[in-house]
């Protein structure tokens, strides 16, 4: 009995090696693929007949190689199938249809800027939208192979725990019925990571952090080239720890947390004061602090290197426990900091952090940046067929 699920637990193993180089690397050769998962050669052969045979991957033409060696190509089998990918964030969802090279056919977006959304609510935007889209391609749900969904907080099975969204053990359970196909849920820090791990920023990295900020900040930890997750999968949620015993009000209801240092509308109320209000014009605000302290204006510079600080600080807490080759500064806040700021964000980190990680970590911007979230939760389904072959009777239906 024993050995039998050992030689299984090998096979599959051995398919998502397979099939996620082809993934991430289409089109790709066999030799390639030997060459990169360090499979013989008559292993690779096998699978990958299994994975054409399954519809998932296509082989076909031929491209040169150094000394005219002629190689068959093997790569995604695009439109073997759909995915969609769909994202609460802060002011908005976003969904994506997908063909299965995550190459976008379709999207919608359904606003609630000013506001909170409740999860009855976003079940029914999420599943009107996939109806409209689907109808739009002229398609059927049959062809997908899941819907990815990327929410706020934590995640367990159908559970979702977002207290800063006023999620109480939010109930997924009945989703993909509702939607009529196979729903996949992550953290939306966790999805947006595994875009720029593969796709972007992140790609080709074996041991990185991802750290989104916007209103609020999460973060996606990647060891080994995997996403961590922890014992309950809330591995990550950097914006709820602790850099003070006091400071701002957080979201969550207690003081001290990064979120509340390093959000947008802390740095705006900083500038301008508790009268002023950019509540709805976050964007628009956070331009005018950066002009307003490229110009030397005091209350700006006092509240931007406010920020750096508390930011050199919380991420350097980062680079002191997980020793990331990289940081990657994402969200929608993050991404206009980093654009100015990413050199002095980085000597903070440094000095805070360990001499040793703190001088060998990188902070870089994502390259994903709008569309991370909802690419990030297309992934989820991939990631299902590539472990796991979840999916996969679906294909070419
Ligand atoms: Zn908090």
């Amino acid at each position: 009995m024993v050995e039998k699920a050992s030689v299984k637990d090998v096979r599959r193993r051995n398919r998502a090696l397979i099939l996620r180089h082809v993934w991430l690397n289409s089109p790709t050769s066999r030799g390639e693929v030997g060459l990169a998962t360090g499979l013989s050669a008559a292993t690779v052969t096998n699978v990958m007949n299994e994975l054409i045979a399954e519809g998932a991957v296509r082989a076909g033409g031929f491209h040169e190689s150094d000394g005219g060696r002629r190689r068959a190509i093997v790569g995604v089998a695009d439109d073997a199938g759909l995915v969609i990918g769909a994202d609460v964030g802060e002011t908005k969802i976003g969904v994506k249809v997908f063909d299965l090279a995550l190459r976008p056919l379709a999207e919608r977006e359904y606003p609630f800027k000013g506001r909170r959304i409740e999860v009855a609510e976003a079940r029914a935007a999420i599943t009107a939208q996939v109806v409209a889209m689907l109808a739009e391609l002229n398609t059927s749900s049959s062809r997908v192979l899941g819907l990815g969904l990327g929410v706020p907080g934590i995640v367990q099975d159908q559970i979702v725990h977002a207290e800063v969204v006023g999620w109480h053990a939010a109930d997924f359970s009945g989703f993909g019925e509702q939607v009529g196909v196979p729903v996949y849920i992550d953290n939306g820090a966790k999805s947006t990571t595994q875009a720029e791990a593969w796709f972007g920023a992140a790609r080709g990295v074996s041991h990185g952090v991802m750290v989104l900020i916007g209103e609020g900040a999460g973060a996606g930890v990647i060891t080994d080239g995997r996403l961590y997750r922890g014992h309950s999968s809330s591995a990550g949620e950097w914006g709820h720890t602790k850099i003070s015993l006091d400071g701002p009000h957080c979201r969550c209801g207690r003081t001290g947390c990064v979120e509340a240092f390093v959000r947008a509308s802390t740095v705006l109320d900083q500038w301008c004061g508790p009268d002023q209000t950019w509540l709805g014009r976050e964007t628009e605000g956070v331009d005018a602090v950066l002009r307003a302290w490229r110009d030397g204006d005091p209350a700006a510079k006092r509240a931007i290197d406010n920020l750096v600080n508390h930011l050199g600080v919380a991420l350097s807490n980062l680079v002191n426990l997980y020793n990331p080759q990289k940081i990657i500064v994402g969200g929608w806040f993050g991404e206009r900091i980093a654009a100015e700021l990413l050199p002095d964000i980085q000597a903070a980190v440094r000095s805070y952090a360990l001499d040793q990680p703190g001088d060998e970590v990188v902070l870089v911007r994502s390259q994903l940046v709008p569309v991370a979230a909802v690419l990030g939760a297309a992934t989820l389904p991939i990631s299902q067929l590539i472990e796991y072959g979840e999916g996969a009777e679906r294909l070419n239906a």
